[in-house]
């Protein structure tokens, strides 16, 4: 089996015993959890649109170590071109969901750990490569979903791994065994961790020689004894416990994040892709930063498309679409989001080969454009808010509007345009708060701020790769200076 249906990849979900916490309580079937389904629904799709002639050319590739159609979330990019269609299929996905679907997390590790162990082998005779190679075609011939997990809890920000009060801050090697690794620690800020079949585990930081237990890397499956999973609270969650799907505003997808605890997790050996090369975790954390930041000018610029759409439809419902200034604001709104899209897109046309083989971005115009996400999302949605109206806040629940004595009043004076029904106007109210403030707000806004890094990572990407030096050269030049 090459690619699996989506039906196909929840019944491989529900199959997994995964030790999941929410509320307090252990969630026996997370699949049928109403505030976790959304989420599953969201890394479905990418199968779903896997499936359909249309799309095969984007969702899709031909996998050269396995001579078989893969899913393109599984696959090594082999070209420039397969990086632009990467971005184009997140940015297709961001628009059919308008929430984080996920699975990219696993690819971008993907690229990343397949550049770097194929460098590590080269400099200390290590095997990480192969093992690497072996898990890939694994994940491609049973198109598997992989979580990548990097952001360690981190602790005292000024200390290094080895210096912490608790060594367990950042995940580590507690014993070496001769049939593999045993480690500790946890993973914060999880997507999709809870809907993956396997995790790949990476540094999180540049490590010293000091930290070399600090630098491993390794993939094991969701429900390998030792791993916990405790979901993160979103704003809003609970309103799809209460069967209003109205007020939920997008009731079909979502993302969430989870807290995710490595105890005493045993690694065989073969699943192994660093262990204790310290100089080596710097180059997988900058790579699969820089993929993951390529990555935002695809997903964030499809949910983008979705909130521009939105609020142009409450313009209209409003009756105010023909006012010049809500004209200009929804330029405004396109001309941003297609500027994280051309960041997306120009990183990936200037990719080039790693020593491996496979293709990486431009890490310049990678940092350029996920700078840009941490900005232009929070723009798009301040001016979605404007042309929306107050009303995306103050509207009463749906249980009201169903009520047969308060609904014709709701109905009477929450009225737009006379042409269209108050429902209609409240849905897409609903829908841009959900993005705005809502649970969906975690992966349009928060996230745009820190996932993939937060702002001062990419900073300092840019100061190391904007040559300086060339361009003090240049201005030299001109003005005839000699020294
Ligand atoms: Fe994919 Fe975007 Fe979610 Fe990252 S934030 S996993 S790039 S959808
Ligand atoms: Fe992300």
């Amino acid at each position: 089996m090459s690619l699996m249906t989506g039906e196909q990849y929840i019944e491989s979900i529900r199959a997994m015993k995964m030790n999941v916490y929410m509320f307090g309580k252990k969630v026996e079937c997370p699949v049928d959890d109403p505030i976790l389904r959304p989420s599953l629904n969201s890394v479905r799709m990418t199968y779903d649109l896997a499936q359909l002639p249309e799309y095969e050319d984007l969702m899709t590739a031909v996998s050269p170590y396995t001579g078989k159609r893969v899913n393109r979330f599984t696959h090594i990019h082999q070209s420039a071109a397969d990086l632009v269609k990467k971005v184009k299929m997140q940015r297709l996905l961001g628009q059919k969901t308008a929430a984080c679907f996920q699975r990219c997390v696993g690819m971008d590790a993907f690229n990343a750990v397949f550049s770097t162990t194929y460098e590590t082998d080269k400099k200390y005779g290590t095997n990480y490569h192969e093992n690497f190679k072996k898990f890939m075609m694994y994940v491609q011939d049973n198109d598997l979903t992989v979580d990548g997990a990097m952001t360690d809890p981190k602790g005292d920000r000024s200390k290094a791994p080895h210096q912490q009060a608790d060594p367990d801050l950042f995940l580590h090697v507690v014993e070496r065994r001769a049939d593999g690794i045993v480690v500790r620690g946890a993973k914060a800020h999880q997507t999709g961790v809870l809907n993956s079949h396997e995790v790949i585990v990476m540094p999180t930081q540049s490590m010293k020689p000091e930290d070399k237990d600090y630098a491993v890397s390794f993939a094991v499956p969701m429900d390998t004894p030792g791993i916990t999973m405790i979901i993160g609270r979103q704003s809003c969650d609970t309103r799809k416990l209460e069967n209003t799907e109205m007020d939920v505003g997008n009731s079909e997808f979502g993302g969430v994040e989870a807290l995710t605890i490595f105890d005493n997790v045993f690694v065989p050996n073969d699943r192994i892709f660093l262990n204790g090369e310290a100089e080596f975790a710097g180059m997988m954390v900058e790579r699969f930063a820089g993929y993951h930041r390529q990555s935002y000018g695809g997903c964030k610029v499809g949910v983008g498309d979705v909130l521009i759409g939105a609020a142009a439809v409450a313009a209209d419902y409003n009756g105010a679409a023909k006012a010049s200034h809500v004209k200009d604001k929804l330029i405004e709104m396109t001309h941003l989001n297609e500027t994280l899209y051309a960041c997306g897109i120009a990183c990936s046309a200037e990719g080039h080969p790693t020593e491996s083989g496979n293709y990486i971005i431009d890490l310049l115009l990678a940092n350029v454009c996920k700078q840009n996400v941490t900005r232009f999302p929070y723009e798009i949605v301040r001016l979605a808010e404007d042309i929306a109206g107050g009303l995306m806040v103050t509207a009463p629940s749906e249980a009201d509007f169903r009520s047969p004595e308060l609904g014709p009043v709701i109905d009477k004076y929450l009225r737009g345009v006379d042409s269209v029904s108050t429902e209609n106007r409240l849905r897409i109210l609903r829908l841009i708060e959900n993005l705005a403030l809502g649970t969906a707000a975690v992966g349009y806004r928060t996230e745009s701020m820190h996932g993939a890094g937060s702002p001062q990572a990419q900073r300092i990407m840019i100061a190391r790769q904007g040559n300086l030096e060339h361009k003090k050269a240049l201005a030299k030049a001109l003005a005839h200076i000699k020294e």
